[in-house]
C-alpha cells in the first residue's frame, strides 16, 4: 500500500516539488509512519516568495472589515471541523483527544476571532501643527514567516497567523516536519473562507527550509515558537535585513505553593502544569516549590492522584487522558534526564520508567514522574525536559523562595498557590516570567498576552499588543503652506 502525500501549500492549492524528496511522518502512538511531506525545494521556495508577495498585495488593499468578514467565516469553519482537525493533532503529536477536541483548534479559533474582531479598530492619529498637521497610518510589514514546534501545531499556526493577517500581512508558515499537518489543513481552511490565494502558504522540511525563511531578505518578520538554542540562530538570520521577531522559546517555570494554599487545588496546578500533554507543554512548572509546613500533605495526594487517576492508552480513546511523547529521541531524552534525576540523588516518588501501554504498542510512552528530596542545582530542576517530569522541592519563607524561583535564564511562566491576596499581588509581581497564574496553571485565552521574559522569548503572542506587532506606523506631515527655504 503506498503512503500518503502532503504537499507543501501554495498560492491556495498543494504544489509538488521537483526533487521528489520526502520525509515520513510517524504516529507516536503506535510509532508506524502515517505519511510523508514533501520537502520544499528551489521551485516550491521561489513560488512561496512569489504567491506571498501577490497575496500580499491583494490582502492589503482591502478593508479592515473585509478581511475580518473573511477570518470570521475561517473561525466559524476551523469550528464546525474540530472533531476532524483534532483527529490529525492526535495522529501527529499523540497528545489524547479529550484534550485535542476541546483546545487544539479551539484556542486557535479564538485567536483568529479575536484578532479578527479587532482588525476594524485600528486607527492612526492625527495632530494639528499650526496650520500644517501630521497623521499616521497603521501599515502592514509585509510578508511575514511562521516557524512551528510540534507541540501544538494547529494553534500555533493560528495564533501567528490570526495577527498576522487581521492586520493585513502575508504569511509563509513552517510547521515541524513532526507534524505538519495542522498548518496545511488551516490554509485549507483559510482558502475555503475566502482569504485569497498567497496570503498564508506552507512550506514543509527540516530546520533547513526554516532558515531559509529567517534569511530571506523579502520576510519582514519572523514569528518563531520553539527552544532558546534555535531561537538565537533565527535571530542571528533573522539580523541580515533587520527583520522583527517574535520568539516564543522555551521555560523551566516555578509553581509556588504557600502555606495557606488549598492543597488540593495546588495537586491540581502541580499536575496540569506537569502532565497535561504528556509534559510537553512551554509554560510547565517543572519545579514545584512546596512550603515545608504543607510538604507532607501535598505529597501524599501528589503520589495518589499520579497513581490513581492518569490514564494512558491510545489517544484515540476519549478515556485516555495522557498520551504519547513526540518521537523515540525525545522519549529517549526525556529517559536521559530521569537517568540523571535519579543519579544526582533525586528520589523517584512516582513514575520513573518507559511504558508500554496496552492499544497503543509501540507508541512512545514515559510514566508521569515525580521526583523529591531535589535541589536547585540539579540537571532536572535546571534544564527544559519537555517531557512528564515534576521535580518537587521545599522551602521556608517567602523571600528565599522568591530568590530560587527567578534564579533561572529562562523566564516563560510562574504560579503561585496562596489564598492571602497581599501575598499573591506582592509575590507575583516580583517574578520574573512573562505569563503567571495566582491559583491557577495554564490557562491562555486569546485576549490575554503572553510571552517570556529573560532567554524565554520576545515580544508577545495574542492580546492586544500582538496586533500592533504585526503593524508599522507611517508618519505623514501635511505642509498646508508655502515651504519657507532659504535656498
Ligand atoms: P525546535 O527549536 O527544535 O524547532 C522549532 C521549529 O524551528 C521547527 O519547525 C524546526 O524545524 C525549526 N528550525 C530548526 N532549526 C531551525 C533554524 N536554524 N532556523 C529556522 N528554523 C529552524 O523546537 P521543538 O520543535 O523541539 O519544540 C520544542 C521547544 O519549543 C521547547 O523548547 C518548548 O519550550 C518550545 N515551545 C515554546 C512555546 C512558547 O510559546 N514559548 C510553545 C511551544 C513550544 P524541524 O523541527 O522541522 O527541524
Amino acid at each position: 500500500m503506498s503512503i500518503p502525500r502532503l504537499q507543501n501549500f501554495i498560492n491556495g492549492e498543494p504544489m509538488a516539488n521537483t526533487t521528489g524528496e520526502t520525509i515520513a511522518v510517524t504516529n507516536p502512538a503506535t510509532g508506524k509512519v502515517i505519511y510523508e511531506i514533501e520537502i520544499a525545494d528551489d521551485s516550491v521556495k521561489q513560488a512561496a516568495i512569489e504567491s506571498a508577495t501577490a497575496g500580499f498585495k491583494q490582502w492589503s488593499a482591502m478593508t479592515a472589515m473585509d478581511r475580518s468578514r473573511i477570518l470570521l467565516r475561517a473561525v466559524a469553519l476551523l469550528r464546525e471541523k474540530n472533531d476532524e482537525l483534532a483527529m490529525y493533532e492526535v495522529l501527529d503529536t499523540g497528545k489524547p483527544m479529550q484534550e485535542a477536541n476541546c483546545v487544539d483548534v479551539v484556542t486557535g479559533a479564538d485567536a483568529i476571532e479575536f484578532f479578527a474582531n479587532l482588525a476594524p479598530t485600528q486607527v492612526g492619529q492625527q495632530q494639528d501643527l499650526g496650520g500644517d498637521f501630521y497623521y499616521t497610518r497603521k501599515e502592514p510589514l509585509g510578508i511575514c514567516a511562521g516557524i512551528g514546534a510540534w507541540n501544538y501545531p494547529i494553534q500555533i499556526a493560528c495564533w501567528k497567523s490570526a495577527p498576522a493577517l487581521a492586520a493585513g500581512n502575508a504569511m509563509i508558515f513552517k510547521p515541524s516536519e513532526e507534524t505538519p499537518r495542522g498548518a496545511v489543513e488551516l490554509a485549507k481552511v483559510f482558502i475555503e473562507a475566502g482569504v485569497p490565494a498567497g496570503v498564508f502558504n506552507v512550506v514543509l522540511g527540516e530546520g533547513d527550509v526554516g532558515q531559509w525563511l529567517t534569511g530571506h531578505p523579502a520576510i519582514e518578520k519572523v514569528s518563531f515558537t520553539g527552544e532558546v538554542g534555535t531561537g538565537k540562530k533565527v535571530m542571528a538570520s533573522a539580523a541580515s535585513n533587520l527583520k522583527d521577531v517574535t520568539m516564543e522559546l522555551g521555560g523551566k517555570s516555578p509553581l509556588i505553593v504557600f502555606e495557606d494554599a488549598d492543597i488540593s487545588q495546588a495537586v491540581a496546578a502541580a499536575m496540569l502544569g506537569n502532565f497535561y500533554t504528556q509534559g510537553e507543554v512551554c509554560t510547565n512548572c517543572t519545579r514545584v516549590f512546596v512550603h515545608e509546613s504543607v510538604y507532607d500533605a501535598f505529597i501524599s495526594e501528589l503520589k495518589q492522584r499520579t497513581e490513581n487517576n492518569i490514564k494512558a492508552g491510545d489517544p484515540q480513546d476519549l478515556e485516555v487522558n495522557f498520551g504519547a511523547l513526540i518521537s523515540k529521541q525525545h522519549q529517549q531524552l526525556v529517559l536521559d534526564y530521569i537517568a540523571k534525576g535519579k543519579a544526582e540523588g533525586a528520589t523517584v516518588l512516582t513514575g520513573g520508567n518507559k511504558m508500554s501501554v496496552p492499544g497503543a504498542d509501540g507508541g512512545y510512552f514515559v510514566e508521569p514522574t515525580v521526583f523529591t528530596d531535589c535541589h536547585d542545582d540539579m540537571t532536572i530542576v535546571r534544564e527544559e525536559i519537555f517531557g512528564p517530569v515534576m521535580s518537587v522541592l521545599t522551602f521556608k519563607d517567602e523571600e528565599e523562595v522568591i530568590a530560587r524561583a527567578n534564579n533561572t535564564p529562562l523566564g516563560l511562566a510562574a504560579g503561585i498557590m496562596t489564598q492571602n491576596v497581599r501575598r499573591a499581588h506582592r509575590v507575583i509581581h516580583q517574578l520574573e516570567a512573562g505569563i503567571c497564574w495566582v491559583n491557577s496553571w495554564g490557562a491562555s485565552p486569546a485576549e490575554m498576552p503572553v510571552g517570556g521574559y529573560k532567554l524565554s522569548g520576545i515580544g508577545r503572542e495574542n492580546g492586544i499588543e500582538a496586533l500592533n506587532q504585526y503593524t508599522q506606523t507611517k508618519s505623514v506631515y501635511m505642509g498646508m503652506v508655502d515651504l519657507d527655504s532659504p535656498f
